[in-house]
């Protein structure tokens, strides 16, 4: 019975397990092996990898997918089956219409771009990474035209990390929102004065900072039975199986939001992973959905409950226990300060308010560079000028400018979006919660988490990969991906906070 689905699930796994124990490998490089170890685990790595792509984009598979698909075509769309079926063709396909060489010349040219990229941004000097990043995105445009497109060379880009999300919704959802969010930002400019954050800003000892985020990611339901942890300069979380969840976090010595905020971030990435469901955990299926709705869930525990009154007037008093210094602190004064919104140049600093205004600047900018409508030796000029009309200010150098991100050096176009579609859709899905659930806020105020927690697991986690982010939000939230809920939010939080 459906003798070629057993055979492609055989194979899937193979490829899955040993994209695994990559991660696993990649895991470890970033969180316990010593620098000298490098060359040796990159080339472990690029062997594992290697095998990995040539077992899954054999013809084999392809012709296993084809066959299993016609045993599996009456199942229902949600199922298992079909899922797998749909997911494995869509990767394969995303797998195996680069041609190697050009797969070969970007690996190449990236690894080239790195150096120049880090050298140019350290002198500030863009024309110093200026002819690498023409030849980048000369291989992005010969990538789109291979991965192939309707509208726009960008929406073959986009669709590699945000499955049938294309440029001109992206256009619509940021077009609908920037003109209000820059408003905002204007406004609460004018009342900076109205928020302190000096409370945050002071010594806090390290160890009591691992103790309390550690206290607070078990608190809202991160399994310590089933994850970790540690210490990493580049906070992620690695997400194996639903049993093994690492986490990372780095702390900073003299300001409290830096570890306690990046842990709830990571939390949110890892109880999603920790949610995905048993039937598909370790296959094809396993794992989150997407870059954006991964981002969602992140954003979600940081933000729009980390960030909240009602939180606070719970973790407060916790909080005052493990740091003596910020006894006599009302809720209020801490609320406003975990909430200070200021427009600053490096997009990783920013606050959820001014958050997505760096995203967008990205967005137009990779459109246009991609068909050029702006030439790259253009580039620092217009960022500096679109930032300004955006934020307000003007970057004073190109590393603090068009330099600051590595992502272009390394071939990541379209992937910038899909932080701002998280932060859209975690009020999405926060506000459909609290339909379902009117007490979670309730709850929350009273340090419990698991009310929200379920209905997470139910209505997203568990799906693993199964849906897209436009077909997850519609079944989830009976609408499509929208802005308006998200800008809402924004409006009454800091109109309240900043008194506008
Ligand atoms: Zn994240």
């Amino acid at each position: 019975m459906h003798e070629n689905y057993q055979k492609l699930l055989a194979r899937l796994n193979d490829v899955t397990q040993l994209g695994l124990a990559n991660g696993l490998l990649g895991w470890d490089q970033q969180v316990n092996m010593p620098h000298k170890g490098a060359p040796a685990r990159g080339a472990q790595m690029a062997v594992l990898a290697r095998l990995n792509h040539e077992l899954f984009t054999s013809p084999e598979t392809g012709e296993l997918i084809e066959a299993a698909a016609a045993e599996l075509k009456d199942a229902p769309f949600e199922s298992d089956e079909a899922s797998m079926v749909r997911v494995a063709r869509r990767d394969y396909e995303l797998a195996t219409k680069l041609p190697s060489s050009l797969v070969a010349e970007m690996a190449q040219t990236t690894a080239e771009a790195h150096p120049i990229w880090a050298e140019a941004r350290a002198k500030s000097d863009f024309k110093h990474f200026q002819p690498m990043l023409e030849r980048i995105i000369g291989l992005m445009q010969q990538a789109a035209d291979h991965l192939g497109y309707t509208e726009h060379p960008y929406d073959a880009l986009l669709g590699q990390f945000e499955p049938g999300v294309t440029a001109s919704m992206v256009k619509t959802l940021f077009d609908g929102h920037k003109p209000a969010l820059v408003e905002l930002i204007a406004a609460i400019g004018k009342h900076a004065d109205r928020v302190s954050d000096a409370v945050l800003h002071q010594p806090f000892d390290v160890e009591a900072q691992r103790k309390f985020s550690t206290f607070i990611a078990e608190k809202i339901g991160f399994d310590f039975e089933r994850g970790r942890l540690d210490v990493a300069v580049h906070p992620f979380a690695s997400g194996l199986t639903r049993n093994d969840v690492r986490l990372t976090t780095r702390f900073d010595p003299n300001f409290f939001s830096t570890a306690l905020f990046g842990v709830m971030h990571e939390a949110g990435h890892g109880m999603y992973e920790q949610g995905i469901g048993e039937n598909v955990d370790g296959t094809a299926l396993g794992g989150g959905a997407t870059l954006s709705i991964h981002e969602s869930q992140s954003r979600l525990w940081e933000n729009i409950v980390g960030r909240s009154k009602g939180f606070w007037s719970w973790a407060l008093p916790l909080a005052q226990q493990h740091f003596p210094q910020l006894n006599g602190v009302d809720l209020d004064t801490f609320y406003r300060a975990i909430n200070k919104v200021q427009p600053s140049l490096i997009r990783v600093e920013a606050d959820e308010a001014t958050y997505n205004l760096h995203i967008m600047l990205r967005f137009e900018l990779e459109m246009d560079v991609l068909v050029g409508a702006v030439k790259v030796a253009d580039l620092p000029k217009v960022w500096n000028e679109r930032f300004e009309a955006y934020l307000g200010i003007t970057p004073p150098n190109d590393a603090q400018g068009v330099l600051q991100d590595v992502h272009w050096s390394s071939g990541l176009f379209g992937y910038f979006p899909t932080y701002a579609l998280g932060n859209l859709l975690s009020v999405q899905y926060y506000n459909q919660a609290l339909k379902d659930h009117p007490e979670i806020p309730d709850e929350i105020a009273q340090g419990k988490f698991d009310t929200l927690l379920r209905w997470l697991n139910t209505n997203i986690h568990q799906h693993g990969r199964k849906f897209t982010a436009d077909e997850l939000t519609r079944q989830v939230t009976g609408s499509p991906m929208q802005y308006d809920a998200y800008l809402t939010y924004l409006q009454t939080k800091y109109g309240e906070i900043y008194g506008l």
